[in-house]
Parts: C-alpha cells; sequence; structure tokens
C-alpha cells in the first residue's frame, strides 16, 4: 500500500485499489450484500456488508486511518452508532466511565439514559480542571471520554491533560472529534487511542448521508469491530461510495470554513446587539491559548447569544435569509439551530444552565458560501 505524506494528497489517494479496478478512477459502488466464498476461516473475514469489508468500507478504513496518522479504523452506520459500539466493547458491566460534561446531547442521553440499564456506571468531569479528575478516579474506572471542541459552546476540554492521564491511570483514551476533523487535530498524534466521528458531519460535507468512523489503535478497532458486527450497525455501501468521495475535498473545505468562521466570529463579538460569542479562535476566548497549541485551525463551528433572549434569537433565525435553519452540521451550507431545542433538548434544563446552553443560544454551522455574504445577511437580520 503506497503512503503519502501530507493531509490532501492522502484525503485524494490514500486507500485507492491497486491496481484500479478495470481503470476506475473513482472508485465505484460494491452493491452486493455478500461475495462469493473465498476459503475464509474466521466469521469476521466473510464477505458481507454487515462485516463492513466491501471494497467500499475497506478503501474508506484506509483513508481514514492514514488522515489521522493512526493504526487503523472503521465506519459505521451513523456517529451514535459507532459512539454507542466503541463504549460497549471498552466497557462492561460493572465498568466505569469519566466522560466531559459537555457533550453531544445524543452521547449525553447514552450516558444518562441507557447506561443504568447495561449495569455502567460513569460520572461527569470538567474538561477544564483536570485537577479535579482523580477524585473521581474509581478501582474500576476503565476509560475516559472527551470531544475535541465540545457542542455547541465551543468549550476545549485540556485535551493533553485527558490523554496524560488516561496513560496514568492505564484507561483507555476516547475522543469525539466531529468538530475539529482530521484537518484541524489528529488525536493519534496526542497520545488518544481512538477517535470517534459523525461521519455524517465534516467528513462528508454535503449533508447526504449519516455515518460513523473511529479512528485509532489497532487492537482496539480489531474488538470494536467485532462487536460492531454483532450490534449490527453497519455502513450501506452506497453511503461508503458518498463518503469516499465527500471526503476528498475535506481540506478544501475545513480551511475555509475555518477561516469564513473566525470573520463570522469577530464581526459578532464587535455587533452592538450581540451578548457573547464562543469561538476558541477569538482572542478574547478564555481557551485561545490552548486552541492555538492543539488545532491547526478552529473549525467553523461556533454559537453566539444576541441582546434580548429567545425573542431575539427567534428573530434572527426568522430574517436571516442565507442559513437554513436545520439540526446537523459539518455541510456546504451554513445552517442554524437552537441547541436547547433540537440537539440538547433531551438534557433538563438545570444541566443546559450548567453548561451554558441558555434557550438562546444559536448555533452556527459555517458552510462554503461567501463569507461576505453571510456576514451581510447577519448584519441585517441582527438590524432592529
Ligand atoms: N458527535 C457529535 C459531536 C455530533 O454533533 C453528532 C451529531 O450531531 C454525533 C456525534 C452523532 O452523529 P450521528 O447523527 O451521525 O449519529
Amino acid at each position: 500500500m503506497k503512503k503519502f505524506k501530507r493531509i490532501e494528497t492522502k484525503l485524494i489517494h490514500a486507500g485507492e485499489p491497486e491496481p484500479r479496478i478495470l481503470g476506475a478512477v473513482s472508485l465505484p459502488i460494491f452493491q452486493t450484500a455478500m461475495f462469493e466464498y473465498a476459503g475464509e476461516e474466521s466469521y469476521h473475514d466473510i464477505r458481507y456488508i454487515r462485516l463492513n469489508n466491501s471494497p467500499n468500507h475497506l478503501a474508506l478504513h484506509q483513508k481514514l486511518a492514514a488522515l489521522e496518522n493512526a493504526e487503523a479504523a472503521l465506519v459505521a452506520a451513523s456517529g451514535m452508532a459507532v459512539i454507542s459500539t466503541a463504549l460497549l466493547t471498552v466497557l462492561s458491566a460493572g465498568d466505569h466511565l469519566l466522560a466531559q460534561d459537555c457533550l453531544y446531547g445524543g452521547t449525553h442521553d447514552l450516558l444518562t439514559k441507557d447506561f443504568v440499564s447495561f449495569g455502567l456506571e460513569f460520572d461527569f468531569i470538567n474538561g477544564d480542571d483536570p485537577d479535579s479528575w482523580r477524585s473521581k478516579l474509581r478501582p474500576n474506572t476503565k476509560a475516559i471520554y472527551v470531544e475535541a471542541m465540545s457542542n455547541p459552546t465551543l468549550q476545549v476540554t485540556d485535551l493533553k491533560a485527558a490523554s496524560a492521564f488516561a496513560k496514568e491511570h492505564r484507561l483507555v483514551s476516547m475522543i469525539d472529534n466531529t468538530f475539529a476533523s482530521p484537518i484541524n487535530f489528529r488525536p493519534a498524534e496526542w497520545g488518544f487511542d481512538v477517535s470517534l466521528h459523525s461521519a455524517t458531519k465534516y467528513l462528508n460535507g454535503h449533508s447526504d448521508i449519516v455515518g460513523g468512523a473511529c479512528i485509532g489503535r489497532a487492537d482496539l478497532i480489531e474488538k470494536i469491530t467485532h462487536k460492531l458486527n454483532h450490534l449490527g450497525g453497519s455502513m450501506d455501501p452506497h453511503a461508503a461510495f458518498l463518503l469516499y468521495r465527500g471526503m476528498k475535498t475535506l481540506a478544501l473545505r475545513v480551511r475555509y470554513q475555518n477561516e469564513s468562521a473566525l470573520k463570522i466570529a469577530r464581526f459578532l463579538e464587535a455587533h452592538p446587539a450581540i451578548e457573547q460569542v464562543n469561538y476558541p479562535g477569538l482572542e478574547s476566548n478564555p481557551q485561545y491559548a490552548r486552541a492555538r497549541e492543539l488545532f491547526d485551525g478552529f473549525s467553523g463551528m461556533l454559537s453566539f447569544e444576541a441582546k434580548g433572549g429567545v425573542d431575539a434569537a427567534e428573530r434572527f433565525m426568522q430574517r436571516a435569509r442565507l442559513p437554513i435553519v436545520a439540526p446537523s452540521l459539518g455541510g456546504v451550507e451554513t445552517l442554524l439551530t437552537r441547541p436547547a431545542t433540537t440537539s440538547h433538548s433531551g438534557m433538563s434544563i438545570e444541566d443546559r444552565r450548567r453548561l451554558g446552553i441558555t434557550d438562546s443560544l444559536i448555533r452556527v454551522s459555517v458552510g462554503i458560501e461567501a463569507t461576505e455574504d453571510i456576514i451581510e445577511d447577519f448584519d441585517q437580520a441582527l438590524k432592529k
């Protein structure tokens, strides 16, 4: 298998079949549930879509591992399929997890609503305060789970401390890297064992599939693969084909989105109708120095509050003409959502307040439209 040095080249060439299949420049879709028996001895090696091993899956696994300079990768039916499967691989009944307190709503709900019935325990930790983590450790703690940039407040956990803490206490370190994408952060380079993605977002980038990926240590990825084979959350070949195609432009999209989001964050920060902007690329952000050290870019995600509470937020969302009001993120189109009513609606109001997710907080997923068009549109939407 050829090796490539830089991420832009890996996006195009890593994982490509050698030789090309009948010379096809674009990897074709293998829309077949199974493949002819070729002497496989293990159940997990039988070639069958649910076992995630069609040529479309295998090409994705190689490309994804190459992107994050990790040993191996696996795709799955959705971000939640891969997150739940990875957690259920690393944890068995009676085990305990340390998880960052400000998580994507779906992951938060999985821990708070489903973990008990699986016999799993967890404690939330403040990602900004590593000194407080030790007191939450228990003899049965097996893993630590964080997000690269938290959803929706864009907080940056002390990721260096998280990976060092895991090593010191022999925990599996897991990180949801969806918001950063491999362009801005490559967890394996910082010592993380497993990086998880909702491939629905930046990796695919075109808002037309759901998918998930995990990338990391080969021994863990193999175990997660076997668990996924049993739980059944495999990726459909058509989604795999679209993801593979979408990923080729990841570097172009994300770098543009990084730049655009920074300009929009600066515009909002200076606007008199704005109360607060959450974006780790702003010099005024308390976690700016940490974000600069960790990330190659600050992402295309930001959130903000307009003065005037929920009414002002609703007015802004109705008046903005360019963005689409929809959940999800990471696509080519700019999206707005109010997390209290969408991604984080499963959380109690008290938990949301504690984490800074006010009812009026608006999350922006910056697309690849002209930055000035978005700024002009936001400006008119903010006028009294
Ligand atoms: N992780 C993060 C940070 C997310 O924002 C999401 C979805 O919004 C997920 C995981 C779950 O991904 P999916 O919707 O593909 O299951």
